[in-house]
């Protein structure tokens, strides 16, 4: 039986005009499954009881289900889910001040191999539908019964390569009768994936981008992240001029401080350079390094030097911000939690 909840809200209005009912009998449904999170159809108490079981009859509701939840002390949840056909996603809720947000997947796995990234270990092994990508968050809710803020796409994947996935659930979590929350509060985190930068400049909804740059020329950036072979720097920061001059939003990029590879004096400056023209603010991310990765090619970065880079940045840029470890005792780096698991089951 289908997923009731992987048709669209157009989808779903179109198949009660089909069965002869009014589109505002579309929208309640779409609104018990996507503000009210039922888990029954008998829970939609102002739809018939013959229309209800007319729909038991050809659609079922469908949730992810929580395998592992690990909770740090510094309040991060992170959370192992399993889609229905087994495949198997990670979700962070993550705390800050007043503001709560949650890192989604838009990806099981992810084909962009950055050599620092956990999850590029396991490979693309599928996009995840719109649904899937919602029900990320629908699930933390029903969990926590708390509503998030803010919404990432940091966690596995490279969302512009599933970006008609995550445009329609774009669309459920803006929307007023889905999840509700505002798009400007919603952050769209790319590798650096150029065509689908300009994809999103058409997107009329405004949510912000953040550009994953992480190096400030082409030797580096070729190593340890493998798309910009294909897209090199000054391409990718065309299209990000692009997008803001269209969204006429400031955008911002990650720069994930690496020892050794992206933290010099030269870096700090080139990285100035490159930015200077583009209304933008930059994040920096100590690289994390899993307890369990004893093979790492990276050294842990100490904070004196992260602490030295900042202020390198300082000087130059208007706009820059610390990313700080977040619940660094349970395997923050999206990916960890699901090659520990699956190691254990012997799959991954
Ligand atoms: N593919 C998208 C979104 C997923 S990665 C992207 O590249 O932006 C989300 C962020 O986590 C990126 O900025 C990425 O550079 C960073 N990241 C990946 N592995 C990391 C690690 N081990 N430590 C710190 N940041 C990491």
């Amino acid at each position: 039986m289908i997923n009731i909840k992987s048709l669209t809200k157009k989808q779903v209005v179109q198949y009660f005009i089909d069965i002869g009912e009014k589109t505002f009998k579309g929208k309640q449904v779409f609104k018990w499954l996507w503000q009210k999170y039922v888990l029954d159809f008998d829970e939609m108490t102002d739809i018939s009881k013959k229309l209800r079981e007319k729909l038991k009859s050809e659609f079922v509701i469908e949730y992810p289900k929580i395998l592992k939840k690990q909770i740090s002390k510094d309040g991060t949840i992170k959370y192992l889910l399993e889609l229905n056909d087994g495949v198997t996603i990670e979700t962070v809720w993550i705390p800050s001040g007043r503001r709560n947000t949650i890192c989604i997947s838009t990806q099981a796995g992810c084909a962009m191999g950055c050599k620092f990234c956990y999850t590029a270990k396991q490979e693309l092994i599928r996009n995840l539908a719109f649904f899937e990508i919602v029900d990320q968050i629908v699930i933390i809710m029903i969990d926590l019964k708390k509503r998030p803020t803010n919404i990432v796409t940091m966690g596995m994947g490279e969302p512009l390569k599933n970006l008609k996935n995550l445009e329609e659930a774009i669309e459920i979590i803006n929307d007023e009768i889905g999840i509700g929350i505002a798009a400007r509060k919603i952050t769209v985190s790319t590798v650096g994936f150029v065509p689908g930068i300009y994809e999103l400049a058409k997107y009329p909804k405004q949510i912000k981008l953040s550009v994953s740059l992480n190096a400030t020329n082409d030797k580096i950036r070729d190593y340890i992240m493998p798309i910009n072979k294909i897209y090199p720097i000054e391409k990718l920061l065309y299209s990000v001029k692009h997008f803001i001059k269209v969204k006429r939003k400031r955008v911002t990029f990650e720069y994930v401080l690496i020892k050794g590879v992206n933290d010099s004096k030269d870096d700090a400056d080139r990285l100035i350079e490159l930015t200077k023209d583009i209304e933008c603010k930059i994040n920096i991310i100590p690289l994390n390094i899993s307890i369990n990765d004893i093979d790492s090619p990276f050294k842990p970065i100490d904070s004196k030097t992260v602490e030295i880079f900042t202020k390198w940045m300082m000087k130059g840029h208007k706009a820059v911000t610390i990313r700080k470890s977040k619940g660094r005792d349970i395997d923050a780096a999206c990916g960890e939690l699901r090659i520990e698991v699956e190691g254990k089951n012997g799959k991954g």
